[in-house]
Formats: structure tokens, C-alpha cells, sequence
């Protein structure tokens, strides 16, 4: 019988794929875009009987699913989303990543699926990062994405929590979210829709709120515009999130500045990204609150000349400014449809953490090989 290497730990067995050959990945490196490459390797985890089982780096690869699995009929399926960035010196770097996982175990109880030790999730990661590290791009605005998720396997029709997981980490090289320099978006603002109701899964990051969202953005769309803002399910008129990301609302009030951004009432997802932005925006000396901003807040602050920009941000694409806003009651216009100075600031700010460039006074950065 052949000897299987394990990792350090001994909670992982190491058995993964040789590199693929380097003109494929340098080719494929050109120009990454956002999701449509992985690396060789995926880590592996399975629950069964109550527990996680002994988890493997392996080579990516199809998996196996009963036809009467639970995630395909009742939708227990949650992921996170981070990154691996390319430090100055060499090294490579993710970027809060208990954070995600932390977050990740909130969503997990939500859809009553089993926890999985912070340790674990982060010993996944370095393994795949390790192993893997060909693929984390050097230039500033790339990076190696992270995508780990879990889905209900058992194959059981009856309506409960399933019994048997897969946890799955998987890699995939990240370009620049906006390769031809930042453009602000144009975003619709749902009425017809909405993507989270109180008691309901808005703070969990789990596949079906994805789902669900999906036909707003294409109403969005429809409307001429790249993105769909979300307000509140109950009074229709507390701006929640645009798309998949959290947004902020910057206003300039007797030469202060101030960052606003909706306060997290449970129907919110609590991007990292967002909190990082509240402390950077301190730092940068500007105000920072988190509060509720209705539409009419949004549009009547914009006239009077309070509210000067807005932009979203997620991990994705790190922040997006909003130039054109569109709705029922009309369209108004941001800044020219124009970035503005602050949100180009902030931007610069948190990738230059993030890649290395600026100091990490916060000890966001975690060091992986
Ligand atoms: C993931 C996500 C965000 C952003 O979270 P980050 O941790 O900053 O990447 C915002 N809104 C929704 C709905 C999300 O799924």
C-alpha cells in the first residue's frame, strides 16, 4: 500500500496534482478575468455521523452527487469568497481570512449545517495556497480568489437538515475587476423585488440568495443599468445593498467628510470589506457611521449638494463607484458619473494594505507562505 503523505497537522491528506505545464498557466495568467480559471488543486472535507472527517488537497476534479442529494432539492449550500495577494517581499498574504470563516459558521447555523473549525477552514486555505501558489498573480489588483463552500449531500427526499456535508475549497485567479481603469456604474433601484426579509437569510451568504437575486439584476439590466440596489422589505424604503456588494454614501458637511454606510439591521450581508472600510475611513481622518439612509435621503442629500459620492464594495471587486442612479421616480446623476476623491482614496488605501504597499497597522494581513 502506498504511503499518503498528510499535512503537519495530520488533519489533511496531501495528494495532489502535478502543475500544469507553465505556458498554460502564464497564457491563462494574461488575463485572468473572474472566475473562469482554477488551479490544479481543491481541498476536500466530508461530515458524516456528526463529525468532519480526515480532509484531502487533491486534484480539482467533478463530484459525485446522488441524484436524491439535499442540495439539489432543498438548497443547503453557503460559500465565502476572499483572496491571496502577493506581498513585495516574495510572500503571499490573505486578507482576514477568519473573518470569512468566522462568517461562514454564522451562515452555517442559519442553514443548520454542521460548524467547521476556524482551523480547519484556515489550514485549507494555506494548503491550497501553497500548493497552488503559481496561480496568485503578481500585479497590483490580482489576485488568487478563494472560493470555499459547502453543500448537504445526504441523499434523503424528506425535508430536514441533511445529514452529510462536503466542505470544497477551490482556486481561481483574479484579474483587475476594472482592467480598461475604474468606471462608475449606473444602478437600478428594485421596487418589484426584494432580496431579504427580517428572519430571513439576508445575512447568511448562501447560494440561494444569489437565486433569488438574480431576476433584478436582469430587470436591472432591462432598465440600461449594471447593478440593482435593494431597500428594505418592510417599509420599501431603506437602502439595504447594490447587487452582491455593501454600498456607502460619502457627504461633505461644514469641510468634513464622512462615510455613511446602512447599518447592519440583520437583512444585510456584514461584508468584511465594509467593516475594513469604516476603520480605513478613520484613519484617512474622515468620519464614519453606520446608520439608515432612505431613498429619499439618497436623493434629496444628493441635491442639496451634502451627499458628493457613493460607491459599493465587496472583495470582489473592492469598491465600485456609483455614477447614475435610476428608479421609478427618476434618474440623478452622481458626481458627473465620475469617481470622486474620497472613494478613490479609500480604494487606493485598502489595496495598498492588501498588497503589501501600505503599513497593515491592523494585522489584517495573514501570512501564508
Ligand atoms: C459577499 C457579499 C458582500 C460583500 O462581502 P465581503 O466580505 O466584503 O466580500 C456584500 N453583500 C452580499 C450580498 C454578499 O454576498
Amino acid at each position: 500500500m502506498s504511503q499518503v503523505t498528510l499535512s503537519a497537522s495530520g488533519r489533511f491528506e496531501l495528494q495532489p496534482a502535478p502543475p500544469v505545464p507553465e505556458n498554460d498557466r502564464t497564457a491563462k495568467l494574461q488575463n485572468p478575468g473572474f472566475g473562469r480559471y482554477h488551479t490544479e488543486n481543491m481541498v476536500v472535507i466530508h461530515y458524516k455521523d456528526g463529525q468532519w472527517g480526515k480532509g484531502s488537497l487533491e486534484p480539482y476534479r467533478d463530484i459525485p452527487i446522488d441524484p436524491a442529494g439535499s442540495v439539489l432539492h432543498y438548497g443547503q449550500a453557503i460559500f465565502e469568497g476572499f483572496k491571496a495577494y502577493h506581498q513585495p517581499d516574495g510572500s503571499i498574504a490573505t486578507f482576514r481570512p477568519e473573518a470569512n470563516a468566522n462568517r461562514f459558521n454564522d451562515s452555517a447555523r442559519r442553514l443548520a449545517m454542521p460548524e467547521l473549525p476556524v482551523e480547519i477552514f484556515l489550514e485549507a486555505a494555506e494548503l491550497l495556497i501553497s500548493q497552488d501558489r503559481l496561480w496568485v498573480p503578481k500585479n497590483i489588483g490580482e489576485s488568487l480568489y478563494m472560493r470555499p463552500f459547502m453543500i448537504g449531500t445526504e441523499a434523503a427526499l424528506g425535508v430536514r437538515p441533511s445529514t452529510e456535508y462536503m466542505f470544497i475549497l477551490i482556486a481561481s485567479p483574479a484579474g483587475p475587476y476594472f482592467p480598461q481603469g475604474v468606471k462608475p456604474v449606473a444602478v437600478w433601484i428594485s421596487e418589484d423585488y426584494v432580496r431579504a426579509s427580517p428572519g430571513g437569510t439576508g445575512s447568511a451568504k448562501c447560494a440561494g440568495n444569489y437565486a433569488a437575486s438574480l431576476i433584478a439584476q436582469h430587470q436591472a439590466k432591462d432598465k440600461g443599468c449594471d447593478q440593482v440596489v435593494w431597500i428594505d422589505a418592510v417599509h420599501r424604503k431603506y437602502v439595504e445593498e447594490m447587487g452582491g456588494m455593501n454600498i456607502f454614501f460619502v457627504y461633505e458637511e461644514n469641510g468634513k467628510t464622512i462615510v455613511v454606510t446602512p447599518a447592519l439591521t440583520g437583512t444585510l450581508l456584514p461584508g468584511i470589506t465594509r467593516l475594513s472600510l469604516l476603520e480605513v475611513a478613520k484613519e484617512l481622518g474622515y468620519g464614519a457611521e453606520e446608520r439608515k439612509i432612505s431613498i429619499d435621503d439618497w436623493d434629496k442629500d444628493l441635491k442639496e449638494g451634502r451627499m458628493t459620492e457613493v460607491f459599493a464594495c465587496g472583495t470582489a471587486a473592492v469598491i465600485t463607484p456609483i455614477g447614475t442612479v435610476k428608479s421609478t421616480r427618476g434618474e440623478w446623476r452622481i458626481k458627473d458619473g465620475q469617481t470622486g476623491a474620497v472613494t478613490s482614496k479609500l480604494r487606493e488605501t485598502l489595496l495598498g494594505i492588501q498588497h503589501g504597499l501600505l503599513p497593515d497597522t491592523h494585522g489584517w494581513l495573514h501570512k501564508v507562505i
